[in-house]
C-alpha cells in the first residue's frame, strides 16, 4: 500500500518513506492511497490489545512484519508503560455510555497512545529508508506534548530528544514531570517567554539549513513529533477497534451493532483515527465532535465554513485550545477525493483565515458528524455531577466530550450506545478538578495530588505520584535567541 499527499496524489510514497518525511514536501499530509478493510472482529476479539495492534498496523504498513509490529506493540504497551493490562479499557457508566479510557500510559494522557508507538516506527522507517544517521526529535511543547515525547523517545536506539518548554508557561505539575526525565537520549530546557516563543525558536532550527548541514556532518537528522505525522494517527486507529471488541467481549453490544463515538477534540487527530476505523468497516453511527469555548469545529462541521479568525480562549481544557485543526486537511482529502480542491481551501486558509467547503462536502460531513461545545462552567458542573452521581472521576477535556454527549441526546432521540474518549486522568489536571468539586483551598505543586486523593478516594496514578520523591535534571533556561546553541551542545 502506499502513501500519498492531501495536496499532490501524483507522486506515492512507501509507509517508511511517509513516517520518515513526517509532512510531505507541498505541504500537505500523507495517507494511504486505499483503506484496507477490517479484519474480521472475530479473530480479533480473543486477542491481547498488543497483538490486535499488530494486526491492525500491519495493513497499513507495507514492508513491516508482524513480528516486528508485535514487538514494537510489546514495547509501547506492556506492563512496564501502561498500568493496566487491557491498555485502553472501557468502563461502563451506564448501559448506553462507556468510557474508553485513553491515558493509562506513563505521562496519564492520550499522547501517549500514539507517541509510545511513533519511536519505534520512525527509527524502524529510517532502517528501511537506508537512513543510517541519529534522528534527533525537537519539540516545542505547551505542556503535554513534550513530556509524552520524552517518555516514548527515552532510551531507543538511535534517537535523541530534546524539549524546550516556555519558562512560565506550564503548570507546576508539568514542569515536575519534565525536569524530572530520566533517560540517557534525552534533554530538557525552559525559554524565557510564552510557548510561541518556543515554538518560533524551534521551527527557525528546523529551517535552517547551515543547522542542519552542521548536524548532518556529526550524523544528525532533525525529525518532528508533531500529531501530522501518520505514524502518530495510525496507532489512534487501533483503539477505537479494540474498544468495540471489548464491548463485544462484554456482552455490551452484538457483533454489527453502531456505536456512536463522542471524543475531546484539538488538532482532530483523535476523531479522524476514528473515522478511519468506520471507513475500514467498525460499525460506528454517529461521529461526535466536542470542543470548548475554542469551538471553530463545530462552527464548522455545523456549517461548512471554516473561520480561524475569532478571539482565541485559555479554557480548563488547555490541550483542546487550538485555532487550526491541522488534521482536517485529512478528512477534506477523504471526502473531496481531490488534491486541488484540498489545496483551494488550505491557500485560502492561510491566506485570510477562512475558507468554505462544497455543499457536497457539506452534506458528507453532516452525515456523519454531530458537533458541539460547552464553556468552562459547563465542564466543572459535569465532572461534580457525574462523581456524585456515579462515583466517576472524570478530567476536563472528557467532562467537554461528556458534556457535549448529553446535548445530544437531548436534542434528538439517539440512544446508541456511545463510547467517549477520555483523553486524560483527573489527576493530571488537579487545580480544575479541585475546583470543580467546590474545593476553595487549593494546595501548591505535588501535594495537589494527595488533596485530590483526600477529597476523592481515588489513587493517583504511579507516574504522578512518583513526582515528589525525583530529581530534578534540568534546570537549564535560555533566552529565546540562545536556543541554536543549546541544540548544538546536546548534539556534541
Ligand atoms: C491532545 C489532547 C486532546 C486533543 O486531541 P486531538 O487529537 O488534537 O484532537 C484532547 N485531550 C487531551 C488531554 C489531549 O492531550
Amino acid at each position: 500500500m502506499h502513501y500519498v499527499s492531501t495536496r499532490d496524489q501524483s507522486l506515492s510514497y512507501t509507509a517508511a518513506q511517509a513516517i520518515e518525511q513526517g509532512l510531505s514536501r507541498d505541504g500537505g499530509l500523507f495517507l494511504p492511497e486505499t483503506f484496507p478493510t477490517l479484519p474480521d472482529l472475530e479473530t480479533l476479539r480473543p486477542m491481547t490489545y498488543e497483538q490486535r495492534a499488530a494486526a491492525i498496523m500491519g495493513l497499513f504498513l507495507e514492508g513491516f512484519t508482524q513480528e516486528e509490529l508485535l514487538t514494537f506493540a510489546r514495547k509501547a504497551y506492556g506492563p512496564e508503560k501502561f498500568d493496566c493490562p487491557q491498555v485502553a479499557p472501557v468502563r461502563e457508566l451506564h448501559c448506553k455510555t462507556h468510557i474508553l479510557e485513553l491515558w493509562h500510559g506513563p505521562t496519564c494522557a492520550f499522547k501517549d497512545m500514539a507517541l509510545q508507538m511513533l519511536p519505534h516506527l520512525l527509527t524502524a522507517s529510517m532502517q528501511k529508508n537506508g537512513e543510517e544517521k541519529t534522528v534527533c526529535i525537537l519539540v516545542a511543547t505547551s505542556g503535554d506534548t513534550g513530556k509524552a515525547a520524552l517518555e516514548g523517545f527515552k532510551d531507543v536506539n538511535g534517537t535523541k530528544i530534546m524539549v524546550f518548554y516556555p519558562k512560565d508557561g506550564v503548570s507546576d505539575i508539568q514542569q515536575l514531570q519534565m525536569v524530572t526525565q530520566a533517560g540517557e537520549n534525552v534533554g530538557v530546557c525552559a525559554v524565557v517567554g510564552n510557548f510561541d516563543d518556543a515554538q518560533t525558536g524551534v521551527k527557525q532550527i528546523f529551517s535552517d539549513p547551515a543547522v542542519r548541514e552542521t548536524l548532518a556532518a556529526r550524523g544528525y537528522v532533525l525529525s518532528s513529533a508533531n500529531s501530522i505525522n501518520w505514524g502518530r494517527v495510525l496507532p489512534q486507529v487501533v483503539y477505537y477497534i479494540s474498544a468495540y471488541c471489548d464491548l463485544l467481549n462484554e456482552g455490551k453490544i452484538a457483533m454489527g451493532d453502531q456505536i456512536n463515538v463522542c471524543v475531546p477534540t484539538g488538532n482532530f487527530g483523535n476523531i479522524l483515527a476514528c473515522y478511519y476505523a468506520r471507513k475500514m468497516g467498525l460499525p460506528v453511527g454517529k461521529l461526535i465532535c466536542a470542543s470548548n469555548a475554542n469551538n471553530v469545529l463545530t462552527d464548522f462541521l455545523k456549517t461548512g465554513v471554516y473561520d480561524r479568525n475569532r478571539p482565541f480562549y485559555n479554557t480548563v481544557s488547555p490541550s483542546m485550545d487550538i485555532l487550526i485543526s491541522s488534521n482536517l486537511e485529512r478528512l477534506l482529502f477523504d471526502l473531496t477525493g481531490s488534491d486541488a480542491e484540498v489545496r483551494d481551501y488550505m491557500a485560502q486558509l492561510s491566506a485570510t483565515g477562512r475558507y468554505e467547503v462544497s455543499d457536497r462536502v457539506k452534506a458528507a460531513i453532516g452525515d456523519l458528524f454531530v458537533s458541539g461545545c460547552c464553556d468552562d462552567a459547563r465542564t466543572l458542573n459535569t465532572i461534580e455531577k457525574i462523581f456524585h452521581q456515579t462515583g466517576y472521576l472524570m478530567d476536563t477535556h472528557t467532562a467537554v466530550a461528556y458534556t457535549v454527549l448529553q446535548d445530544y441526546r437531548a436534542a434528538t432521540a439517539d440512544d446508541t450506545v456511545t463510547v467517549v474518549a477520555s483523553t486524560a486522568s483527573p489527576f493530571k489536571f488537579c487545580d480544575s478538578v479541585l475546583e470543580a468539586l467546590g474545593v476553595a483551598d487549593r494546595q501548591p505543586g505535588t501535594a495537589i495530588l494527595d488533596q485530590l486523593t483526600q477529597v476523592t478516594g481515588k489513587a493517583a496514578p504511579a507516574p504522578l505520584a512518583a513526582l515528589a520523591g525525583k530529581a530534578v535534571r534540568f534546570t537549564e533556561f535560555v533566552e529565546k535567541q540562545e536556543m541554536p546553541a543549546v541544540v548544538d551542545a546536546f548534539l556534541r
